[in-house]
């Protein structure tokens, strides 16, 4: 798994169809000892950090970890613990760590909140294992398996399924978790339900055969159809909440239409009758089991951890290499390069930023905090326009830093935001020219623009933000915590 996950259990993302495979088939290894009620002793202990509300995760987790042998130790609201004084999730979660939880199940609503105490913990050297139970609308990882066993105990496989999924696609973490885990699966196909308001983000499907309706009548054909709530608690307020909310109610018509064989799937609660009550207890309708199911799937997920607890925890990352490209005497070689175009008097001592695209250029600008008056006074040159068989739009800009060089970390930053920039630092008339190599994550600079992300709460994850860059010619990064993408421009707009 990617980002040393084998430990920690965060996110789907993080996970491969192969690895998904095999979690499923281990969690149906658990079904039986769960229904003996078998228990297992050993001297671990399971803290069960739930700042958001929950019946089904708390209690499965609970009960999962009470039959995996686990000393268990609810904590349970955020009034429960200091994050009501506006403690953060850091100093929360590693005073817990410090009271030798080995397991620390966590429920946050900052996204990227679980990822960012794995980190964090592994960095103070605790070897505390983190499950996420669900970060904000991000993810809900464990609720992915047990769907994903829901479905292989119903239709004895996880390959050629249609599987409809209505409701708030946008915000509902359950969905984000199984979209991710169902990537790479043969025959699935997905029929996507909802108002546009509230629409899957398209990053989640990629690669994955998906129909998008507003209109129920999209399931027809469907093996199962999982019905999601509207996520009350994530709308800005109550005008945008009920326009979306009601749109979509299975019930006892909509079934028979279905026909016979459909399953419905919900993971709970069901907040505004988008199931209605009336079919509740019919056998088509198998939300319970599928909460029961969640047992037997945490209990695999915490004997799992349980393997991996005495290896200190990864950190992961890739970090850009530098390369050191050139080495001349000709420190007017750039500008004699651009004579033609020659608007700005040769650099004595100072850095130029070449090969950058357009687009990039704010961004750049921002990163290195230069301001228009800096401009003015002539330390700074941005220079657009020029010609280059580097860049595939055949134009370029180059910025002129009189006086100036950079860090390495300003020069990594701005690597991930133009990957084709290069650096020349002109020194005693020497110019050494370099560039970053493999810029995909930028780590402790840029800012994500998710206003609930973990990084934009936690003071501690304040200093670490870190993004991940989809490839040179993808515009889009992704924050490493909550998830989301955005364009790389964003990651300095404020
Ligand atoms: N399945 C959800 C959970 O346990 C629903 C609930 O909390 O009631 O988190
Ligand atoms: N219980 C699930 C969750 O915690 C679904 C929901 O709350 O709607 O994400």
């Amino acid at each position: 798994m990617r980002w040393g996950c084998l430990k920690h259990f965060i996110s789907t993302a993080d996970t491969t169809r192969d690895e998904i495979q095999e979690l499923v088939s281990w969690a149906k290894e658990h079904i039986d000892p769960f229904l003996r009620r078998e228990q297992v002793h050993h001297d671990k202990r399971a803290t069960l950090l739930f700042a958001e509300p929950s019946t089904r995760t708390r209690g499965s987790y609970e009960l999962a970890a009470k039959l995996t042998g686990f000393e268990v130790d609810p904590v349970t609201g955020a009034e429960a613990t200091s994050l009501m004084k506006e403690e953060s999730l850091s100093a929360t979660a590693r005073m817990f760590a410090r009271y030798h939880a080995d397991i620390l199940v966590i429920r946050t609503s900052l996204a990227g909140g679980a990822r960012w105490v794995a980190e964090m913990l592994g960095r103070y050297g605790y070897h505390t294992a983190v499950h996420n139970a669900g970060d904000e609308s991000n993810q809900h990882p464990s609720q992915a398996i047990l769907d994903l066993l829901t479905l292989r105990q119903e239709f004895g496989r996880l390959e050629n399924l249609t599987i409809g999924i209505v409701g708030d696609l946008k915000n509902s973490r359950t969905v984000h978790s199984l979209a991710w885990a169902l990537r790479g699966f043969p025959g699935i196909r997905l029929v996507l339900v909802s108002s546009p308001e509230v629409a899957l983000q398209p990053w989640y499907t990629e690669g994955l055969e998906v129909t998008v309706s507003d209109s129920l009548d999209a399931l027809a054909g469907c093996n199962v159809v999982y019905v999601t709530r509207v996520q009350r608690e994530r709308f800005a307020n109550a005008y945008d909440y009920a326009r979306v909310r009601g749109k979509f109610v299975v019930d006892a018509t909509v079934l028979e239409r279905l026909g016979p064989n459909v399953k419905i799937m919900h993971p709970q609660p069901i907040a505004d009758g988008e199931v209605a009550p009336e079919i509740w207890s019919h056998p088509q309708v198998i939300m319970d089991q599928q909460a029961q199911l969640g047992v037997p799937a945490r209990m695999m997920l915490l004997r799992r951890s349980l393997k991996y607890l005495p290896q200190p925890p990864e950190v992961e990352g890739v970090s850009p290499r530098e390369e050191q490209v050139s080495d001349d005497h000709a420190a007017q070689t750039i500008a004699r390069k651009h004579d033609a175009s020659l608007r700005y008097i040769p650099l004595e001592t100072g850095t130029v930023i070449d090969h950058l695209g357009g687009r990039a250029v704010p961004a750049i600008k921002a990163c290195l905090g230069i301001q228009d008056h800096e401009l003015d006074r002539h330390q700074v040159d941005v220079i657009g326009g020029l010609e280059t068989r580097q860049l595939p739009s055949g134009c370029k800009c180059i910025i002129r830093l009189n006086g100036r060089f950079l860090t390495p970390a300003e020069r990594a930053a701005i690597a991930f935001l133009a990957p084709t920039a290069t650096f020349n630092e002109i020194r005693d008339g020497r110019r050494i020219k370099s560039k970053v190599r493999d810029p995909h994550m930028l780590r402790g600079a840029g800012q994500c623009p998710n206003p609930a992300c973990v990084t934009r709460h936690d003071p501690e994850a304040a200093l670490h933000p870190a993004f991940h860059g989809a490839g040179d010619g993808d515009q889009l990064v992704w924050c490493h915590y909550c998830e989301q993408r955005f364009p790389r421009e964003q990651l300095f707009a404020n």
